[in-house]
């Protein structure tokens, strides 16, 4: 068994929205990981004044984890500060939860942060969760269609894996892409699920966007949209109609990547 203390650089009711004691200590959650601590150990998350992601429900803090036998490791501490939907929060981390473990573990630490636990305390019939995961810098600072093209090109990267692999993150947009390093890495995983990919066409830069329908796979036609990557199917003509042009075999390639 594990527990974990964490620390606030920032007085519990500001860091989670509520009175707590100094050392809030959480119990390991081992249902769905394979590799259950199998000693009992203390670690402890001191928590940093910085907030990576403030959020209505969670926030996400820079911290740093102190374990039994490892240097200090700078993390993710995303923890709720839900009150009454404590319950559905705890539900999703445990979702979460089960995405790293499972259905993205063999990304972690490449496109995928490396994942260190999911802990869950009750403190007046309120259950606290958190979720620890590497520290993999910051979100992406511009939209996906004015992002520069290397950065494209490494985002297309990481989705082609994920999908070969078989999942569906579920939930992709600015905030869940990070960098660090230049390096990109994935986060926000409650939503994946297993997926069966059904992509036709591979993706030529400037080829005039197909239908989702011919491209076949949903999550990536519409961020492979968003990012810009094909020309419009439409042009204006004589300022009313438009005509819409047909993707054709030379401007884009059938075949699966
Ligand atoms: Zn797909």
């Amino acid at each position: 068994m594990v527990y974990l203390e964490i620390s606030f650089a920032l007085p519990c009711d500001r860091a989670i929205g509520r009175q707590t004691p100094d050392l809030l200590t959480l119990d390991y959650l081992p249902i769905f990981l394979d590799e259950t601590p199998q000693t009992d150990e203390v670690w402890r998350v001191n928590a940093d004044a910085t907030i990576l992601r403030r959020g209505d429900e969670i926030n996400v803090f820079y911290a740093q984890l102190i374990r039994p036998r490892h240097g200090p490791t700078d993390v993710a501490l995303k923890i709720d500060h839900s009150g009454k939907r404590a319950f559905t929060i705890a539900t999703a981390f445990i979702d979460e939860t089960n995405a790293y473990t499972k259905l993205v573990a063999g990304f972690q630490g490449t496109i995928v942060p490396r994942f260190f636990g999911c802990f869950q305390t009750t403190l007046s019939n309120t259950t606290i969760s958190c979720i620890i995961t590497e520290y993999c810098g910051e979100p992406l600072h511009t939209i996906l269609p004015e992002s520069p093209p290397e950065l494209k090109a490494q985002l297309i990267d990481v989705l082609e894996q994920i999908h070969r692999a078989g999942v569906a993150h579920g939930d992709l947009h600015e905030a869940n892409i990070l960098l660090k390093d230049g390096k990109m890495k994935l986060i926000d995983w409650e939503k994946a699920s297993s997926h069966s990919c059904g992509r036709q066409l591979r993706l030529l830069q400037g080829a005039i966007v197909p239908t989702a329908e011919e491209f076949g796979c949903n999550e990536l036609y519409e961020t492979f949209r968003e990012m810009g990557l094909w020309t419009a199917s439409t042009t204006p003509f004589m300022g009313s109609l438009d005509i819409t042009y047909r993707p054709t075999c030379t401007s884009i390639r059938h075949g699966r990547r």
